[in-house]
C-alpha cells in the first residue's frame, strides 16, 4: 500500500508528482519533502516559502519541519530568513543527533554552512498584499492575522515507512520571532510508521493547545479510524477552547494510518485537501463541517478554475 495526503489545494502540483513516485516504490521521505518543496517554490502560494507573506516588519520568516516515522527523528526550522527551501533544511536537521529545532539567525547560519542557497524570499506580490493589509487594517479594523495556511504532507510508501513534512510563512503580520504549530512536533505534525501520521493548519496558538497532531496519532493507535480521530480531536479541542478560553481560531487537520486510510477534519467553511493512495485516484476534496463531523466531496472544474484565477488575480492596492 502507498498513500499521500496534504493540506490545501496548493499541494496539488507537488502531490501529483510525488504520488506516481510512491506508486513506483520511492521512499515516503523523498515524496513528502519534494512535494512540499514544490509548494515552497511556487510564487503564487502566498503562505509558504518563496512569495510567502511577511511579518508586521515586512520580513518573510519561514517555519518548516520534517519527521521520519520509522526512527521518530525530526528536524525543524523557525523564523528562517532567505533560504530557498526550508523543508530541505528541516530534513537535513533530522539527520543530526542534536540541534533538531533551530530558529532565526542560528538556523540561517547552519543552512548556509550546509550549502543551502541564499534566496530573497520576499516578492513584490507579497509586498503588495502587505501594503494593502496595512491600509485595510487602519481603514476597516480588519484582523491582520487573516491570510495564512500551512502545507502539511503525509506519505506512506510501499515499504511501510511513513513521513510528514510541513512548511509555512505563518500568520500574516505576525510579530517578528513568532512561531506557530508548524515546526513544533506533536502540534503541527507527528508521524509514527507503526500507527500513522497527522498534520495541522490553522491558528497555531490554538492548535498547540491541543498537541493536535500527536493526539490524532495517539487516538489512531488506540483503535480509532483516521476520520474518527481527526473529527474527535478537532471538535473536542474546539469545545474545550470555547468553554475555557472563550474563543477558538481555525483548526484543520489531515491524517493517514499505516494502511493508507485517511481522515480530515475542520472547523471552518472551506478547507481543501489533496489525497492519492493505491486505492484512491488523486483527488482534491473540499471539506466542510456538519456539526461535530467533517464531510467532504471532490471539487469540480469550476472550483478549480476559480481557484487558478484567484491566486493570480492582480492585487488592488
Ligand atoms: N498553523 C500556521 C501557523 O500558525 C498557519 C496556518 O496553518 O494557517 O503558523
Amino acid at each position: 500500500m502507498w498513500g499521500i495526503i496534504a493540506t490545501w489545494r496548493m499541494a496539488l502540483e507537488g502531490v501529483s508528482e510525488s504520488a506516481p513516485q510512491l506508486a513506483a516504490g520511492s521512499a515516503a521521505s523523498t515524496a513528502v519533502v519534494d512535494a512540499v518543496a514544490a509548494v515552497e517554490d511556487f510564487p503564487f502560494y502566498k503562505s509558504v516559502g518563496y512569495g510567502g507573506l511577511p511579518t508586521e516588519n515586512g520580513e518573510v520568516e519561514l517555519d518548516a519541519a520534517f519527521m521520519d516515522g520509522d526512527t521518530l527523528a525530526f528536524g525543524a526550522v523557525g523564523n528562517l530568513i532567505d533560504i530557498a527551501n526550508p523543508v530541505r533544511v528541516a530534513q537535513a536537521l533530522s539527520r543530526q543527533r542534536y540541534n533538531s529545532l533551530l530558529v532565526g539567525q542560528g538556523a540561517r547560519e547552519w543552512a548556509l554552512e550546509q550549502g543551502f542557497s541564499d534566496k530573497a524570499m520576499l516578492t513584490e506580490r507579497a509586498m503588495q498584499h502587505y501594503r494593502k493589509r496595512c491600509r485595510e487594517t487602519l481603514d476597516k479594523g480588519l484582523s491582520p492575522y487573516d491570510g495564512h495556511d500551512t502545507v502539511g504532507i503525509i506519505g506512506l510508501d510501499k515499504q511501510g515507512s511513513m513521513s510528514v513534512a510541513t512548511s509555512t510563512s505563518g500568520l500574516f503580520m505576525k510579530k517578528r520571532g513568532r512561531i506557530g504549530d508548524s515546526p513544533i512536533m506533536g502540534s503541527g505534525f507527528y508521524c509514527d510508521s507503526e500507527t500513522g501520521a497527522a498534520t495541522a493548519t490553522g491558528v497555531g496558538e490554538d492548535l498547540m493547545k491541543g498537541c493536535t497532531s500527536y493526539e490524532i496519532v495517539r487516538r489512531m493507535a488506540g483503535g480509532m479510524t483516521p476520520q474518527q480521530a481527526a473529527d474527535s480531536v478537532v471538535f473536542e479541542l474546539e469545545d474545550k477552547l470555547m468553554s475555557r478560553f472563550g474563543r477558538v481560531g481555525d483548526l484543520s487537520v489531515v491524517c493517514m494510518n499505516r494502511h493508507g486510510e485517511f481522515g480530515a477534519a475542520t472547523n471552518i467553511k472551506t478547507f481543501t485537501f489533496v489525497v492519492a493512495t493505491e486505492k484512491q485516484p488523486l483527488t482534491v476534496y473540499l471539506a466542510e463541517r456538519h456539526r461535530e463531523q467533517t464531510c467532504y466531496q471532490p471539487v469540480d472544474e469550476a472550483w478549480m478554475q476559480a481557484y487558478a484565477a484567484r491566486i493570480r488575480a492582480p492585487i488592488e492596492e
